[in-house]
């Protein structure tokens, strides 16, 4: 047996050709803009720390939302804590920079604890999203009973906090252990960061990316924004892999990147809420027209015609009279009888049509009962409602002729009317005033109008 589950190449080039495309252009952008700030300024770095420290805490409120209206999503708890996580390690970076808001040209940094809050904050994300991504894939298995529920979001916080305490804990605000990746004063980079460390964060990313391509297997666009995002941070540590020292502008490059990974992140995001809207919007609308129609001629029902009949009977007067008009199909069981049901629901469609056209658009025509119709003419008068009920009545005797595959043999109408043109008469009394008309006709000998008369 052939199995169907060849990796879709098509799309992976697509990708990979927009991501090189992507970063050569950010690429060429930073180079245009960042060489022409001055190195020294202290305010840049903080400042574009701040920035993607906001768009951070942004998307992780995002997702916690997302998750607490859909509990079942719960990969979306990974990547909140992956962003909340983020974005409390910023502000350790930010920490990093002793008086950066004096803009002082000589800036005290303490590069050794900014690049250990980034190694923590590379490893905790790039982590969560393996988590997410494997979470994802198991969204729909029985593994999710409750029990399983608590201790994965238990194991997924745990995670975040033990990464913020272990980065912590070797900054220099705690002291007690020691990381050295940067020296402070030559501003050079250990071996430890230049040989092992940002070539381990890559390899990270690098399965990450690999990760999500293999389960997701570019089918989704909320998990494009994970491969960018991925692309961009494996190319940011590619930026800061050749440089011996922090001085110079790979540093500030790569925070550039960063924020611009968030913010085609937050436009997905941004993406993904309207195009669950716009689902949820017409996931209504169809609901809420099937509650209202019938669903054999998907003309109105009973309900709703007696709901637009009562809005429109407190409008009533002499000047904007309201007919209604019952309808009621002679002799329908005799097509059953001769044809069958399935052939008594076509003609019982087709009259349907007839009347749906015979309307405006304000009016209602409704099905009341099993071949009973009524029609709420707005604004009409006896005399045009009388008009339109024998247009009507014309139409459906002579449709044997023009659609003999739904209507196998002649078949005619009889129809009552009552024109209100007071406020006072009820919408039962209406309903009954037309119904009661229809009645007379059906006596009268069949396939005519008959006006009610009081
Ligand atoms: P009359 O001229 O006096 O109205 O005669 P009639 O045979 O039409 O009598 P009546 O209106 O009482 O009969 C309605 C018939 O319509 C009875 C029922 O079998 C049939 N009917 C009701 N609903 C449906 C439906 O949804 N599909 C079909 N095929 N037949 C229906
Ligand atoms: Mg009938
Ligand atoms: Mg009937």
């Amino acid at each position: 047996m052939l199995v169907k589950s060849s990796f879709p190449i098509h799309r992976l080039l697509f990708f990979f050709g927009c991501s090189v495309f992507a970063v050569g252009l950010l690429n060429l952008f930073s180079s245009q803009v960042i060489y022409r700030i001055p190195a020294t300024m202290p305010t840049l770095f903080p400042v574009m720390t701040i920035f993607l420290m906001v768009f951070h805490f942004l998307i992780a409120s995002f997702m916690v939302m997302k998750y607490l209206c859909d509990k079942h999503r719960l990969y979306l708890m990974a990547i909140a804590c992956a962003f909340g996580g983020s974005a409390l390690l910023m502000l350790g970076t930010l920490s990093s920079y002793t008086d950066w808001l004096l803009c002082s040209p000589i800036a005290k940094v303490n590069y050794n604890d900014a690049f250990i809050y980034y190694f923590f904050r590379n490893v905790m994300m790039a982590v969560l999203f393996i988590a997410s991504i494997i979470l994802y894939k198991y969204r729909h298995s029985e593994i999710h009973t409750l029990r399983n529920h608590i201790v994965i979001l238990a194991l997924i916080i745990g995670f975040t906090v033990s990464m913020l305490t272990l980065s912590w804990l070797y900054s220099s605000h705690y002291g007690g252990m020691h990381l050295l990746v940067i020296d402070n004063l030559s501003r050079h980079f250990t071996s430890l960061w230049h040989n092992y460390l940002i070539s381990a964060l890559i390899a990270l990313w690098c399965l990450t990316l690999l990760t999500m391509l293999v389960i997701t297997r570019l089918r989704n666009i909320f998990w494009f924004s994970g491969y960018f995002f991925c692309i961009f941070y494996i190319f940011t540590l590619y930026i800061l892999q050749p440089a011996l020292s922090v001085e110079g502008y790979g540093w500030y490059q790569s925070r550039l990147f960063e924020t611009f990974a968030t913010l085609f992140l937050i436009l997905i995001l941004l993406c993904d809420v309207f195009t669950l809207y716009r689902e949820s919007n017409n996931k209504y609308e169809d609901s809420y027209q099937n509650s209202i129609r019938d669903p054999m001629t998907r003309l109105y029902n009973r309900s709703f015609f007696y709901d637009s009949l009562r809005t429109q009977m407190s409008g009533v007067s002499n000047s904007t009279p309201v007919s209604v008009i019952v309808c009621d199909l002679d002799h329908f069981k005799r097509i059953n009888d001769r044809y069958g049901h399935l052939q008594g629901d076509k003609v019982i469609q087709c009259v349907a049509d007839i009347l749906q056209n015979a309307v405006r658009k304000g009016d209602v025509a409704a099905r009341i009962g099993g071949e009973e119709f009524a029609l709420l003419l707005a604004n009409t008068d006896a005399e045009n409602a009388h008009a339109i009920a024998e247009r009507i009545r014309k139409s459906v005797s002579v449709q044997d002729a023009l659609d003999p595959d739904r209507i196998p043999e002649p078949v005619t109408i009889s129809m009552g009317i009552y024109t209100a043109t007071q406020a006072e008469a009820s919408q039962e009394i209406c309903v009954q005033r037309a119904d009661e008309a229809m009645y007379q006709a059906k006596e009268n000998g069949r396939n005519q109008v008959i006006a009610w008369q009081a």
